[in-house]
Formats: structure tokens, sequence, C-alpha cells
């Protein structure tokens, strides 16, 4: 059976923001947040549901509640109230299949046979869901306009008002040089570039993106090879300095960073153009479905990168998809070239 996302994240391989833990829980952020408050407490043990207890688990069940209780203190909504709650399977509307208990609260919740519930637990049952006409017509509405934000969510044509777009800026020379490691050699004129040697360009690699050369990479033509691997170590960065922004830079910008910050370089095109040529070290995350990737962004983006993102140039619709999801999520300092693998391709001619 395939691993859930909380089994992963319980082995650390998804990141997620940890409230509590000891040898047998864990307390998450909830991704998607139903209230103010909202956190998962998960039995590290993998037990499907409710539905799935034995009698052994008494004391595991007893001290999910003990942390909820000691995390509604910690967050000061115990006076005022919470909710405890679990989805059991399909009709419970369980999504993920590994024991959870919702701790929801910060505000009114409201009756549990409330419309407006998001979470209804296994207990509930049709004797506390009983739907008037009225309270059919905006569950209908609810759900219509809910897949309406989801699908524009998803599109990268997306309409605005509805798409979380950052404020998008042109980089300046200072921006670049915060994140560039003291001994990054200047920009490369575009004739020099184009007069690189095979041999000199195979030597030039970015400075630490993670990811392996592939087939199609297209190697950064460089004069002067960064010195070796122990000096490569970019400065200190700071990354909660420019938390709505999104920088565009130019091929020289580019350049720069690329050879000479720790990065994270994401190509943001089709894999189809991916496969036939893309940027030495590149990661490909198509912008057009970047939602349904969130995830595996969030497992293999590191967090304390500079992001790269390039796609083919010019109004870089794709490039901005990726850089609001990435943005969204909190990464750190965002650039997109704006140049892109036109541009790219044009100087190594
Ligand atoms: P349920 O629908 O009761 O199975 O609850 C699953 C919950 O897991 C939902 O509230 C989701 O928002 C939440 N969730 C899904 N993926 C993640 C994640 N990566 N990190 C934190 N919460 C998540």
């Amino acid at each position: 059976m395939e691993r859930t996302i909380f089994e992963r994240i319980i082995a650390c391989e998804i990141p997620a923001t940890i409230e509590y833990e000891d040898a047998d829980i864990i307390a998450i952020r909830d991704i998607a947040p139903a209230a103010p408050v909202h956190v998962l407490i998960i039995p590290k043990r993998v037990i499907t549901s409710v539905d799935a207890l034995a009698e052994s688990d008494t004391d595991l069940v007893g001290r999910v509640f003990l942390v909820a209780r000691d995390l509604a203190r910690k967050y000061g909504i115990a006076e005022n109230g919470y909710r405890v709650v679990t989805n059991c399977n399909a009709d419970g509307g369980q999504t993920v299949f590994h024991l959870h208990f919702h701790l929801l609260g910060g505000e009114p919740l409201g009756r549990m046979n409330s419309a407006s519930m998001s979470h209804v637990p296994a207990v509930a049952s049709t004797a506390l869901v009983r739907s008037t006409t009225l309270r059919d017509i905006v569950i209908v509405l609810a759900v219509t306009i809910g897949l309406a934000i989801g699908f524009n969510a998803m599109n990268p044509k997306a309409i605005a008002w509805i798409k979380p777009e950052f404020e998008r800026q042109t980089a300046t020379q200072t921006d670049i040089d915060k994140y560039l490691a003291p001994s990054t050699p200047a920009p490369s004129q575009p004739k020099e570039v184009i007069q690189q040697t095979p041999a000199q360009e195979q030597s030039a690699t970015p400075l630490t993106t993670n990811a392996k050369p592939t087939a199609g990479a297209s190697a950064l033509p460089s004069p002067q090879p960064l010195a070796d691997a122990s000096t490569k170590v970019a400065p200190e960065q700071t990354f909660t300095s420019e938390p709505g922004v999104v920088r565009e830079i130019t091929y020289d910008m580019f350049v720069r960073l690329y050879q000479g910050s720790k990065n994270y370089l994401i190509d943001a095109r089709g894999a189809d153009k991916f496969a036939q040529g893309h940027i030495n070290g590149a990661v490909n995350y198509y912008g057009g479905e970047v939602q349904s990737r969130i995830p595996d962004l969030l497992a293999n983006v590191p967090r304390d990168r500079v992001i790269l993102i390039y796609c083919d140039g010019g109004e870089c619709e794709l490039s901005h998809h990726v850089a609001d999801v990435l943005k969204q999520f909190g990464y750190g300092p965002v650039f997109i070239y704006t140049g892109g693998w036109a541009e790219w391709t044009s100087k190594r001619k």
C-alpha cells in the first residue's frame, strides 16, 4: 500500500510545522487550516483510522487527547473552547488514511451540525446533519464556487483576484550581491561567453544547485570556474527579509547568482521542452501543473536556497506561477530570469 503523506512527514521526507513530538505521537499544523488553530495530532504507528484501532491502543488514544489538551492550553484556546475530531473512512470525510485527530479552535466553531463545519467527526451521523432545502442550495453553491476557485488556481492564466500574486520587482545589483559568495567573479560579457571552449564549459558548474546535470543540459560557460568545493560557501542568507517579493533578473544577474549563490534552479517549461534542452542543473517543475506538485516541491526544494526560475522568456507566466506557489509556502529569495531559455540559447550561439 502506498505510504501516506503523514508517514512521509513522520519520516522527515516532507517538511511540516511540528507543534509537538514524542516517541509515539507527532502534532503538526494543518496545511489548509479550517480554523485559526488547526493542528493534526497523529499517532506515529500506522493505524489507518478509528476503525482500525485495537484494545491495546487505548493508552495511545488517551495520550492523543492529553496532547490536544496541552496544545490547546499552549495556544490559549482552552478557556474559550475548542474541538477535537477525527474523520473515519469515506462517509466520515477522511482523506488521509493514517489515524489523526484535528484540534480546531481560536474562533466560535458553531454546532456540530453546522453546514460550515469542514471536519465532521465519525460520530456525527445523519441524525446530526439534517439539511434544509435552503442549506442544500448553499452547500451546492459553495462546492461550485470552491471547484471554480480550485480550477482557477491550477490554471497558469488564472484570474488574478483569486490567485495570490506577489509583488514583482526588477532586481538591483544590491539584491543580487546579498546572496553571492565573496569570491564570485564579475559577470562574463556575452562575447567572452561565446568564445569558451567546450572543455571550459564542461568545468563550469553552479555553486550548489543540487540536481545533477542531465541529458539535454546546457552548461554555463564561465571563464573562471569557481575555486575548489571547500571555498564554495555562500554567505549566511536572510530569507525573512522579503516575504512578498518576486524579483526579475537579467542575464548577467542570472549568471552571477547561478555561479555564485547557494541556489536551486527550476525550469518552469513543459517536460518536452525540458527534455530537448535546459540549463545545466535545472529541475523541471512545469508552471501549468505546479499546484498538483506542491507535496513534491515541498519535499525536494530546500528552504535554504536562492530560488532561480526560468521558462521560455518574455512574460514569464510559467515562471511567475511557480514563483507565486513557492512564495506562498514561505520560500526565500525568488528570482525569475526573464530572458529565459530563448535568451540563454541565443547568448550561447
Ligand atoms: P482528513 O480529511 O480528516 O483525512 O484530514 C487530512 C488533513 O490533512 C486535512 O485537513 C489536510 O489539510 C491535512 N494535510 C494534508 N497534507 C498535509 C501536509 N502536507 N501537511 C499538513 N497537513 C496536511
